[in-house]
């Protein structure tokens, strides 16, 4: 048996508590959990569900926390479904032709989503999250500024490719420049420009810029970048004789958010200038982590040399990935949301939390400490920093305030050149309701006005009282 060492015995054999059960303490104490090597023996499987199941309650609640944008509750039937897949290897597509060909129907379902001129042919595949998805899309941008360098007689050897990016991007466009040996141009914030618009994308480009990657929502504080502006300046560059460069989109939330809020707005394959777009599935498609998704406007955007051909029931199919294995339960799950919700089921979800932000927004909005960065209209996401009246307290005492009442709401800088800028962030995810929003509020009061009175009797001790 896997036992503390140190003695033969267990000095608190688990039967002397007429009351163990299998959740008892005392039985735990009989098994110890591996830390750096493996036990010796087994354990009853039983012992192992509960015992890993009570470590993992140090993690919190994941519906208290207001600081991820994946997904946290899914329907019990989903769930199950999720279950029953575990044991699917979505690279099998030899074996399990069904998954593969849910697949492609979700490729197809996002493409027309997303105006892709011909969904039916849709061009794309799932990944594990965006960041994957975001990697593959730059593999093929970078491939095609190859092929045009050399088709024009350039040199390779002499010319670096560049990425054009707001300072707002997530980490793993700067990931992806790294690994891939791009050069990353990322253009700085500016007073109250907090992400990437046209004139600061034209300004960036030049010969060797693989692309410019658009965000649709910025992680930063929800909003949605000029998507549409930016291709124009960009088509009107290259009519007028400059660098002719693509656009991918990265839609890791607002991709799932825009075709159903925005159907007006213009951000996807209805610009030309759009190559590629990601989002994960695990954000607002309301899936469970690991999914994301990659569609290409059409095959000609893929280049060939970066597709794998495997053998499909006789057939070929194609494949891009960077991992090999991986299960197919949340491909499926994605399937089950678009299945059990449709397009006005979607929309339904989606337009919930963004009036759960927006009226959140909105009263922390009229608090006279606070100043707000965004309104939860565009992603349901919003920042917010203190005003100027507020000095004996900053946005990262009143997260850890929250956090001490079980809310995680994250604090943090922005980037260079508005680095003085310090705010709190709140995403709303579907299962955030108006009645948490509501509990939620009431929390963030009683504690701005602990912080509050801390303060003002601090100032009052005199000269070394709290200092901002
Ligand atoms: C979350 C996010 C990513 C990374 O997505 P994962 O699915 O977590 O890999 C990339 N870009 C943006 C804008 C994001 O919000």
């Amino acid at each position: 048996m896997a036992l503390h060492t140190g003695s033969s015995e267990p000095t608190h054999p688990p039967h002397t508590n007429p009351m163990a059960t299998l959740a008892s303490p005392a039985v735990g104490d009989a098994f110890a959990l591996p830390e750096i090597s493996l036990n010796e023996d087994p354990v009853p499987p039983d012992i192992a569900y509960q015992l890993i199941r009570e470590e993992l309650l140090l993690d919190g609640s994941a519906r208290l926390n207001l600081a991820t944008f994946v997904t946290t509750w899914m329907e019990p039937q989903a769930k199950q479904l999720m279950s029953d897949c575990a044991d699917k290897n979505m690279i099998d597509k030899d074996e399990y032709p069904q998954t593969a060909e849910i697949e492609r129907r979700c490729v197809g379902i996002i493409a027309d989503l997303w105006h892709a001129p011909s969904p039916d042919d849709a061009t794309g595949c799932s990944t594990t999250g965006s960041s994957e998805a975001c990697m593959l899309a730059g593999m093929a941008l970078k491939r095609r500024w190859e092929a045009k360098v050399r088709a024009e007689g350039g040199d390779l050897n002499v010319r670096k490719p560049n990425l054009v990016m707001g300072a707002n991007v997530q980490v793993c466009w700067e990931k992806f420049c790294r690994y891939w040996d791009v050069e990353p141009k990322i253009v700085p914030m500016e007073g109250e420009r907090f992400h990437l618009d046209a004139d600061g994308a034209v300004a960036a480009v030049d010969e060797n810029s693989i692309g410019v990657v658009a965000i649709l929502g910025s992680t930063f504080d929800g909003s949605y970048e000029p998507v549409a502006e930016i291709a124009a300046a960009l088509d009107k560059l290259a009519a007028s004789g400059g660098p002719d460069v693509p656009v991918h989109v990265d839609g890791a939330s607002g991709g799932m958010i825009a075709p159903f809020l925005d159907p007006d707005l213009e951000w996807d394959f209805r610009l030309p200038r759009v190559s590629s777009i990601n989002t994960s599935g695990h954000k607002y498609g309301l899936v469970y982590p690991g999914v994301g998704w990659v569609v290409w406007r059409d095959k000609d955007h893929l280049p060939d040399e970066l597709v794998f051909n495997v053998n499909y029931l006789g057939g070929n199919m194609p494949t891009f990935a960077l991992n090999f294995s991986r299960p197919g339960s949340e491909v499926i799950a994605q399937y089950y949301c678009f299945f059990r919700l449709g397009r006005s089921g979607y929309v339904d979800v989606q337009q919930a939390s963004r009036n759960v932000a927006m009226n959140l927004a909105e009263q922390i909005g009229e608090l006279p400490e606070f100043r707000l960065i965004t309104k939860g209209d565009q992603l349901p996401v919003f920042a917010f920093t203190t005003s100027e009246s507020v000095t004996g307290w900053d946005v990262f005492a009143l997260s850890r305030r929250m956090r001490e009442r079980g809310w995680q709401v994250p604090a943090y800088t922005f980037p260079e050149h508005r680095e003085d800028l310090a705010v709190l962030r709140i995403v709303v995810r579907n299962g955030f309701s108006q009645d948490m929003a509501h509990l939620f509020f009431q929390e963030l009061k009683g504690a701005v006005q602990s912080l509050n009175e801390e303060s003002t009797s601090a100032a009052m001790s005199g000269p070394s009282g709290f200092r901002h």
